[in-house]
């Protein structure tokens, strides 16, 4: 139901070895929010979202999916239930053309309607259909970041995690792709959106919060916070 909460991260630790990236993240996410995560560079925020997906070991902290604690589980039993990242850089398959990139998408489903979900995700990404049977390799930085996002698509996201979706892009991809965002968080998708870009993520965002040291500073409505005059000094160039 709109509203529910259905990630809430409490008191999070991460180290790697001595280092603590993250010091005490709390944070939440509800059913059709749009939420984004701003920060300086070493903040903690892909920490913070590795940490979420079950690929980077939580010191300290509870992280509740669906209202159950599921800190120690493995990324595939998370994608599986809906939590679903998209990894800064993209990682996608080069060798294997965008209909396998996104069957691969799909692993974790074994019901009959990856064709018609393919379909879905060449509505959203009209470039993917042109590209279907081209090898990923091939394709533009933007292209790749879209078939990256069509991917995790495929598997059926609650929330989609995105990791600095817009990194590297021209100024014409980078448009595209905040505008993709939109568009699959009006399809109704969950979204927690991780980006250096903090004006264009915040005018789009329901929520944010500011990642500081590895701890949450701020947070409040994306509006709010796009005309806070601490965050215009500290991260929108004012
Ligand atoms: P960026 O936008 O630069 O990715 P970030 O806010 O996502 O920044 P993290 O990547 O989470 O920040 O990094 C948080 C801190 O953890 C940084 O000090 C970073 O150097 C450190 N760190 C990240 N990954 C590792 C790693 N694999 N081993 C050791 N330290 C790491």
């Amino acid at each position: 139901n709109k509203n529910d909460v259905l990630l809430e991260v409490s008191g999070l630790q991460v180290a790697y070895g001595g280092i603590q990236a993250v010091k005490g993240a709390s944070f939440q996410v509800r059913q059709g929010e749009l939420v984004c995560l701003i920060g300086a560079n070493g903040a903690g925020k892909t920490t913070t979202l590795k940490a979420v997906t079950g690929t980077q070991p939580v010191a300290n902290g509870e992280i509740r999916y669906l209202g159950k604690p599921i800190k120690g589980q493995g990324a595939w039993d998370l994608v599986k239930q809906g939590l679903v990242m998209v990894p800064e850089g993209r990682g996608t398959f080069t060798r294997m053309t965008i209909v396998e990139n996104l069957q691969m998408g799909a692993y974790t489903r074994n019901d009959g309607e990856v064709e018609t979900d393919i379909d879905k995700v060449f509505a959203i990404f009209p470039r993917l259909k042109e590209r279907a049977t081209q090898l990923a390799g091939t394709m533009s930085g933007g292209e790749q970041q879209m078939l990256a996002m069509g991917r995790a698509l495929m598997a059926r996201p609650k929330v989609l995690l995105l990791d600095e979706p817009s990194m590297g892009l021209s100024p014409i991809m980078v448009d595209k792709i905040f505008e993709v965002v939109a568009d699959i968080h009006s399809r109704g998708t969950t979204i927690l959106l991780v980006e250096q870009n903090a004006s264009r993520a915040l005018a789009l965002a329901d929520r944010g919060y500011v990642m500081e040291s590895g701890v949450i500073t701020m947070d409040g409505a994306g509006q709010a916070l796009l005309s806070d005059p601490k965050v215009q000094a500290a991260y929108l160039g004012a």
